[in-house]
């Protein structure tokens, strides 16, 4: 047994002890986190003036992405970044190459070290398993499927294998369909069918991103509709929602209580109440949304929905770093009017539910693993939680075991 005590610990699950201590045996949280007071008699290791908290969840990357860092400049249309990223990715989804996989184990490096301890990671090579293993990432990969003319799910099936070697790393795999614009609605619901068979039967979804997209699917016209005609995969025969992405998705049943909905920058009051009543998970992506031109997201009216809000990054083909206290600084900066505890608890137990990770992660909760960081604190401090939410650099952070 190990104690450890602290100037701060935020167990997540209650409110921020001053002067805490947390008992930890075998990697497992013991009991619940106690001021310090009535502990005098343990043998403690006092790791001073840090806040201690479960460690972060991202809740969307793309780590095989990494290579792309700095190499995908901002757009002002989320069509343009997309032509650019196709133009620069042709021909390496596939391969995992040394020059793939060198910048996914770096990323993953700063992944570990600014306090993430998983990751939702939507994939279409499943390069970054094998390296998520050997570093102790944890999380839930989803190999992303698209095909706008795909009439069946054939695609799940040839999936299959690529996903079954993956599995063998002890990492969970599930599907993502990428988005309403690339991918059918057969697919859409043979995506469901086999996540809802399958042993993790979570699914990720890009929905809701950019105006575009919105346009496609109200009108059937737009940049998405040129896009799709120029590289010859438009169906005349394409069935026109004439809705907004989540009545859409609503309508065909690929939406429920374990579904991650990653983006909404441009979802309405609507949209948010019906994911909210369906116990779907919206993961925000703020900076991300920005670099590609679609906008900041309405984060004050995500938390005002009601609906459940975790955090992702995204990828390093639309961000500077993977560090998600400089996402939760970006959501401060734009949600004045959230508490800081509700964007600390979006980091963290919020992302673990979305992954069906809560039962080990999430929160300081006795019986859960213990993978908890410290965050080196400043010697004058007004509030803990707004504080971690201020924007926190990995050199405050460390593992706590
Ligand atoms: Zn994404």
């Amino acid at each position: 047994m190990t104690v450890y005590r602290a100037a701060w610990v935020l167990p997540i699950d209650q409110p921020p002890i001053r002067d805490a201590m947390i008992e930890v045996e075998d990697g497992v949280i013991r009991s619940a986190p106690a001021p310090a007071a009535f502990r005098q008699d343990r043998l403690v290791r006092d790791l001073g003036n840090v806040a201690i908290l479960p460690g972060l969840v991202n809740a969307h990357t793309h780590l095989e992405l990494s290579w792309l860092r700095g190499r995908v400049p901002p757009a002002n249309r989320f069509t343009d970044w997309v032509k650019t990223l196709v133009a620069i990715r042709r021909g390496t989804e596939q391969s995992a190459t040394p020059e793939i996989t060198a910048p996914i184990q770096e990323a993953i490096r700063e992944v570990r070290e600014s306090g993430t301890v998983a990751v939702g990671d939507t994939t279409n090579s499943l390069a970054a398993v094998e390296p998520m293993k050997t570093a102790g990432l944890t999380g839930v990969v989803f190999h992303e499927l698209l095909g706008f003319k795909e009439r069946d799910g054939a695609t799940i099936e040839a999936s299959h294998d690529k996903r079954a070697a993956a599995a063998r790393h002890g990492i969970r795999i599930s599907l993502a369909p990428h988005a309403p614009y690339s991918t059918s609605v057969e697919l859409f619901r043979a995506i469901r069918e086999a996540v809802n068979a399958s042993d993790c039967p979570i699914m990720s979804v890009h929905l809701g991103e950019s105006p575009e997209e919105v346009e496609l699917l109200e009108t059937g016209s737009g940049p998405w509709r040129g896009m799709l005609e120029a590289i010859g995969v438009w169906r005349d025969d394409w069935p026109l929602p004439g809705c907004g992405p989540v009545q859409f998705l609503e309508r065909h049943g690929v939406i429920d209580a374990r579904t991650l909905v990653v983006h909404g920058v441009q979802f309405d009051d609507v949209a948010l109440e019906r994911l909210r009543v369906l116990g779907a998970t919206l993961v925000t992506c703020p900076r991300s949304n920005q670099w590609v031109g679609v906008g900041y997201p309405p984060i004050e009216r995500f938390y005002r929905s009601g609906v459940a809000v975790a955090v992702g990054t995204d990828s390093l083909a639309s961000v500077d770093d993977l560090n998600l206290f400089s996402e939760l600084k970006t959501m401060r900066w734009l949600a004045p009017g959230v508490r800081a505890r509700q964007l600390l608890e979006s980091a963290t137990v919020v992302g673990a539910r979305a992954l069906g990770l809560d039962d080990e992660l999430g929160s300081i909760t006795p019986g859960k693993t213990a993978a908890l960081i410290a965050v080196r604190l400043p010697d004058a401090l007004d509030d803990v939680e707004e504080y971690l939410v201020s924007g926190i650099n990995p050199t405050q952070v460390t593992w706590v075991n």
